[in-house]
């Protein structure tokens, strides 16, 4: 019980903790993309399936797309292709891809391997692109470093890298492209400014968006998160109502409500076996006045622990008011029910009370009722009733059976 609570208050504890995270950061907005470490970690975890997911699409299409329109552009527009390069551009990315799909993207995977894998395949791809231009035995042409720009301004736009990855790409392609063109003094200062200026300029807005992207898509996330954690709060305090509008608040055990409903679900079940105690302290009025009304208190919650602890695990125990309880036995005969009775009269007189340094003892008398022939809650509980008022009129301390 108290594990279960304490665990409780922890959880709460961190999704208290999460949610003003995220309204932290969602009322100051920068433009780093990374939120505290807590809130980081859920983010990655609650994204992780659908951003599996988004990847094996991408991929997927992607490598289609690069294909085809590749083999339309050198077919249509570009005049003379050199099909031995282009072979490489197309084929090459297109199976990295599949294979990247087949292994970086199984669902065990840890994001952050997912992440690099895929960066690491891109720059594969795209550094290739220009290596192919920079090894090329022929003099290289503005138009070999043009047919270099697509793969990177591919890979950027559709593979749709997290900022961080899509950022070391960029910078990655236009040092490799810079340096391919230092490498190659036939190309003029003025076409190789250009073409780097090209590049950038092409590749840039890409990353812009990149950025822009991300960050409202973590934006779009707080929301969704703070959304979640405020509805499991609400389902986490109606649990907790519901509890408390089932339980008797000064012994903790099950009140009336719960009672009827336990009661109405037992005789629904067909069958004539199981039986109803109706427990009465005796003489508890004059315990009050002698004691006072908090030990009178403090005995009701010591017989209600005394009660609950004789029980078998079938058998339900609530308070039905005042000093009453019942106890309800789903599987005992009139006569099985009788002894428990009687085992629950004899624990409660064992029990000892300490008021005001006086050790003092209290009896109850037990009116069992069998269900046989008693079909509704009404006629199992006056039935107990009437034996339990018999019980007193023979003189209280005892049990008897209608
Ligand atoms: P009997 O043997 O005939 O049952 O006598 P009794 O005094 O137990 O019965 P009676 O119905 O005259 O009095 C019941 C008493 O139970 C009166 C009331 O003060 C007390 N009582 C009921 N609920 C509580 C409670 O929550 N706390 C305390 N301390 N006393 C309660
Ligand atoms: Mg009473
Ligand atoms: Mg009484």
């Amino acid at each position: 019980m108290i594990e279960t609570a304490r665990s409780g208050v922890i959880r709460e504890d961190r999704s208290s903790s999460l949610e003003a995270l995220a309204e932290s950061e969602l009322a100051h907005p920068g433009f780093r993309l990374k939120f505290p470490a807590a809130l980081e970690v859920r983010y990655w975890h609650d994204i992780a399936a659908e951003r599996v997911k988004e990847l094996r699409f991408i991929l997927l299409w992607g490598a289609a797309l690069y294909f085809g329109l590749g083999i339309v552009l050198n077919l249509t527009i570009i005049p003379n292709p050199d099909w031995r390069g282009v072979s490489i551009q197309l084929i090459g990315p297109s199976l990295a891809a599949l294979v990247v799909r087949h292994v970086w993207l199984r669902d065990g995977c840890a994001a952050a391997m997912r992440e690099a894998g895929l960066l690491a395949i891109c720059l594969l791809c795209t550094l290739a692109a220009i290596f192919i231009v920079a090894v090329k035995p022929a003099p290289a042409t503005l138009r070999d470093f043009l047919l270099a720009i697509p793969p990177t301004s591919f890979a950027m736009i559709f593979v749709r890298l997290r900022f961080r990855q899509a950022a070391i790409l960029f910078l990655a392609n236009i040092g490799a492209f810079v340096l391919a063109l230092a490498g190659r003094p036939e190309v003029h200062r003025g076409d190789a400014m250009f073409l780097a200026g090209f590049m950038a300029t092409i590749l840039l807005p890409s990353l812009v968006g990149v950025h822009a992207f991300e960050r409202a898509a973590r934006r779009i996330y707080l929301h969704g998160l703070l959304e979640r954690l405020r509805n499991e709060k609400l389902a986490a305090s109606n649990a907790a109502l519901t509890g408390l509008s089932y339980t008797d608040s000064l012994t903790g055990i099950p009140n009336r409500r719960q009672l009827d409903q336990a009661l109405s679900a037992f005789l629904a079940v067909p069958g004539s076996a199981g039986a109803l105690l109706l427990i009465d302290i005796d003489m508890f009025k004059a315990f009050n006045d002698r004691h006072g009304h908090l030990a009178g208190d403090t005995c009701l919650r010591q017989i209600a622990q005394c009660l609950g602890s004789c029980l078998q695990p079938l058998d339900q125990l609530a308070r039905f008011g005042g000093e009453e309880f019942v106890v309800l036995l789903p599987q005992a005969t009139s006569r099985e029910a009788a002894q428990s009775a009687e085992a629950l009269r004899e624990a409660v007189q064992r029990l000892r009370f300490s008021v005001q340094g006086q050790s003092v003892g209290i009896t109850v008398s037990i009116g069992v009722a069998a269900r046989e022939g008693l079909d509704t809650p009404q006629a199992l509980i006056g039935a107990a009733d009437a034996a339990l008022y018999a019980a007193k009129r023979a003189g209280r301390n005892r049990v008897l059976v209608a």
